[in-house]
């Protein structure tokens, strides 16, 4: 199945495709300049939340490229184009290596332990040398599995082309990584993956969180994930929480963990350290 999935790397070789009359390949070669020279991509982080107290509980790095002339480009935008155009791998794991270093910085000034959780693709886990690669930035940055966290999407999991993702999982599981299935209910899923697939917690994606508590079905469905998670031994995060209202919905629900602009927008670094302080305390509670 690698090869299947890695089938459009020769679009990039194909001579017919001039990447002046097209700017999807011009951008592509932009980010292949911009993985060379490293200082146009960076991580931001977003902090994740006990609703009630708002006590930080972990964070998630989220990709960003800042284009020399077309300012800052979302990784929704260019992450499927280095999918589709042989950089994720490189891309994945520039973005292990600099959250471990993060996560050893923090570690080492004294701040509170938080898992870090990083975003990985479907090619990442299928190009096989995750684990090597894991255990080498670990290694590294002298990090133990718990401190860093494995986000997959649902549609990644569910992906035909990866075939069965279980026993990938559960070599990485067994390593102490913690694994989270992103984007919970949008992708074209049956429950039935959950059973089988080993993860711990689950992100509920923002489409059910945005019309909270107003929508009805949103309501129920968010209550009806909540209680089987429950059943199941999974945790649920909520992501996107953006009101009080939101927040406490979710609070009386029964939810015990969020992400959203609510708490903290994604910031770099340095930023989040100036509001560590606070941000380890009650200040994002509802
Ligand atoms: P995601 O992993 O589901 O990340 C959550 C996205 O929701 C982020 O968008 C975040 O900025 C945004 N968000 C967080 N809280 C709120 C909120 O309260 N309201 C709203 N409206 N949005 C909120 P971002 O950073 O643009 O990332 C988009 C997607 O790109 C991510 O979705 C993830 O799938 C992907 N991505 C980002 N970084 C990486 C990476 O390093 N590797 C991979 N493979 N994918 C990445
Ligand atoms: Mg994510
Ligand atoms: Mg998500
Ligand atoms: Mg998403």
């Amino acid at each position: 199945s690698a090869k299947r999935l890695g089938r459009n790397h020769s679009l990039r070789f194909c001579p017919a495709l001039d990447k002046q009359d097209n700017p999807q390949l011009a951008l592509v070669s932009d980010l292949r300049a911009a993985l060379i020279s490293g200082d146009q991509l960076e991580l931001h982080y977003q902090t994740q939340h006990h609703p009630g107290s708002g006590e930080l509980v972990g964070m998630e790095a989220l990709l960003r490229w800042r284009h020399p002339k077309g300012g800052m480009i979302s990784p929704g935008e260019f992450i499927p184009l280095a999918e589709r155009h042989g950089l994720m791998a490189e891309l994945g794991s520039w973005v292990i290596e600099k959250a471990c270093a993060q996560q050893a910085h923090w570690q080492n000034s004294g701040m509170p332990k938080t898992t870090v959780w990083v975003n990985i693709s479907a090619l990442q886990l299928f190009q096989g040398d995750l684990e090597t690669q894991l255990a080498t930035c670990l290694e590294r940055y002298q990090l133990e599995p718990s401190q860093l966290g494995l986000e997959l999407t649902e549609s990644v999991l569910l992906d035909e082309r990866a075939g069965d993702m279980g026993p990938r999982l559960q070599v990485l599981r067994e390593l102490g990584y913690s694994i989270a299935i992103d984007d919970f209910g949008t992708g074209y899923s049956s429950l039935g993956y959950l059973k089988r697939l080993p993860v711990d917690k689950i992100k509920l994606d923002r489409a059910f969180i945005s019309e909270l508590p107003n929508d009805q079905a949103d309501a129920a469905i968010v209550t009806a994930v909540l209680a089987m998670a429950k059943g199941m031994g999974l945790e649920v995060i909520a992501e996107g929480v953006e009101t009080q209202a939101q927040c406490q919905f979710l609070v009386e629900a029964g939810c015990t963990l969020v992400q959203g602009f609510y708490f903290a927008k994604p910031m770099p670094a340095a930023e989040l350290e100036q509001r560590w302080a606070p941000l380890t305390q009650a200040e994002g509670a509802y």
